[in-house]
């Protein structure tokens, strides 16, 4: 069975368009997985990260899925590492970071995988391009909109890139 995934494709460190771009291409390659849409690129300063750090890519994929979420982790963790990531510290700069955001309407709370993203609502960075793609997306467990979680000064804060985005 299908299901509607949304993932979040993050990256603050090296060529970090060209590396959301490769990790969507990547994803849009794996069997099981079909891309439906994607947001614009959003750039917003690295709120949670040592100073210092460069500002941070963002991007949501909404894809048909039917992977199971553990199977569909195991591929976007697989991805994170051929594409550079060390795995040394949550909130360090990373080339990528892939979470999965929303998996259908399910709620999961494992030590691995907790779905949806226990830190999305209080991330514009996540809520901001989710609601470009999908202004209608409820949280499964309250059925609000996410987007009514999004607080009007922080669309300052997260800046729609121009296309195509390249660091030198
Ligand atoms: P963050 O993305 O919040 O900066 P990390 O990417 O460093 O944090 O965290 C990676 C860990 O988060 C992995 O060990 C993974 O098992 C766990 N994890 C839990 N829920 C999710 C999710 N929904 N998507 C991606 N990783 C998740
Ligand atoms: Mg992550």
């Amino acid at each position: 069975m299908n299901e509607t995934v949304f993932l979040l494709l993050g990256s603050n460190l090296g060529d970090r368009g060209a590396l959301l771009d490769e990790a969507a291409r990547r994803l849009t390659g794996t069997p099981g997985l079909t891309l439906t849409a994607a947001s614009s690129t959003y750039a917003s300063s690295p709120a949670e990260c040592p100073p210092g750090s460069p500002d941070f890519l963002n991007r949501v994929l909404k894809m048909e899925c039917s992977l199971s979420p553990l199977g569909l982790l195991d591929i976007t963790q697989k991805i994170e590492t051929d594409l550079g990531r060390t795995g040394k510290g949550t909130n360090a700069p990373r080339p990528i970071d892939i979470d999965i955001i929303l998996f259908g309407d399910r709620i999961l709370r494992t030590e691995r995988l907790e779905i949806p993203h226990p830190r999305m609502k209080r991330r514009p960075f996540v809520l901001v391009p989710l609601a470009e793609v999908a202004p209608e997306a409820v949280d499964p467990a309250t059925r609000r909109p996410f987007a009514d979680f999004i607080p009007p000064e922080s669309l300052q804060d997260v800046v729609k890139c121009e296309e195509p985005v390249h660091d030198r």
